[in-house]
């Protein structure tokens, strides 16, 4: 009795216990439980990040394939796949083949395609500012154009000119000092360029109406046939290894240097500001350590093939090597002069720019007055008056 009475007074004490005790259990198991899906989540989605594919497309302003500057967007997209373990694959698509050449700048910036190669004074038009980012006549050099952008504030304000259509810029090669250009009859005098319609894009387009010609906007690949029909009498392209490409020397015969209109000209990429921040950080630095490798990577190769273009073009082509007269050159130049003061009068953008490229010119120009051009005439002078010789 006494110990049923006993046992009747602990039972609730006893079941209040194990109730607790059962409560602290199921949380503690509760709590582990969404430990561990929080933790599992988050490893989950570090995977998925990890496995996620981004496939972009690469337009352009050449035909596919086209030597030289074809093989910047192609490079681009190389280093983009090799670099990311297959993680992005980037496919080039030449002019025609999604949007026609001059249409590459808009389909990049409305998401039609991810990213662009071209030329950015293609689209003065639309951004007057952008011709200082491929070549101004009598500018700057390949070597001038790199050290500007990538050090002198350039690239800032390029990418500033063009934040409003929401495409990121990135320096995309350059073929160093063009030719002059394919005229089919000699440039003697100011006389001779009167009247003659040329392929010259850009400001250079221009200066050359100052002096009584006329500039026609040509994608590369009409360039050929409308010298060959007479829609036009002159076209500038690139330079030997280029133009001996597209076979410009079966429809002109006299080649002009030096190339007073794209002294360095520099190519772009040009990317779509959403496709790009949809990149994991680590593929946004493949995309931008690519592009600076394939702007590096078309100068060398120019430089490497030009000579041996000239060459075959002079000796197996029978073309006419000829320079412009000085007369011809210091006309161009005052040209260019009128021309780009009508341009920073009338847009602000471009005058902003002109001020960071004309500081960084003058000064630039000074120091190579005694470093490259000064070592260049040297070197010319001494190997041409020495009577000595290596044998080898
Ligand atoms: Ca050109």
């Amino acid at each position: 009795m006494s110990s049923n009475a006993a046992g009747s007074r602990w039972t609730p004490l006893i079941i209040l216990t194990l109730v607790a005790a059962l409560v602290t259990v199921i949380g503690l198991w509760a709590a582990d439980k969404a430990g561990q899906h929080i933790s599992g989540q988050s490893s989950e989605t570090a995977a998925a990040t990890n496995q996620q594919r981004f496939e972009w497309k690469i337009v352009t302003t050449w035909p596919k394939n086209l030597p030289g500057l074809g093989s910047g967007p192609e490079n681009f997209a190389r280093y983009i796949n090799e670099m990311s373990g297959g993680r992005m694959t980037a496919r080039v698509y030449g002019a025609g083949e999604i949007v026609p050449a001059f249409e590459v700048f808009d389909a990049v910036s409305q998401g039609v395609a991810d990213a662009g190669h071209g030329a950015s004074y293609y689209w003065k038009g639309k951004i007057p500012a952008s011709v200082f980012f491929t070549a101004i006549p009598f500018g700057m050099t390949a070597q001038e154009m790199n050290a500007w952008f990538h050090y002198g504030g350039g690239l800032e304000l390029w990418a500033e000119a063009y934040a409003p259509s929401n495409v990121v810029p990135l320096s995309g090669g350059s073929s160093g000092v063009q030719m002059a250009g394919w005229f089919n009859r000699e440039i003697n005098s100011l006389d001779d360029l009167q009247g003659l319609k040329m392929r010259i894009p850009g400001l250079a387009g221009e200066v050359f109406a100052t002096v009584g010609g006329t500039s026609v906007r040509i994608p590369g690949g009409e360039i050929y046939t409308s010298l060959q029909t007479g829609v036009i009498d002159a076209v500038e392209w690139v330079g030997p290894y280029n133009d001996l490409a597209l076979g410009l020397h079966q429809v002109a015969k006299y080649y002009y240097y030096p190339g007073w209109h794209e002294p360095g000209a520099m190519l772009e990429f040009i990317v779509n500001k959403d496709s790009l921040a949809a990149l994991p950080q680590e593929l946004q630095a493949i995309v931008r350590y690519a592009a600076r490798s394939a702007n590096q990577d078309m100068l060398d190769e120019f430089t490497a093939r030009n000579n041996a273009a000239l060459k075959d073009l002079v000796e197996n082509h029978g073309v006419q090597l000829r320079r412009l007269p000085d007369d011809v050159l210091q006309a161009l130049y005052d040209g260019s002069q009128v021309v780009m003061q009508q341009l920073i009068d009338g847009d602000p953008m471009a005058a902003k720019v002109y001020a960071s490229y004309k500081s960084f010119y003058d000064n630039v120009r000074a120091y190579h007055h005694i470093s490259e051009q000064a070592y260049i005439n040297a070197r010319d002078v001494v190997i041409e008056n020495s009577d000595m010789t290596v044998t080898e």
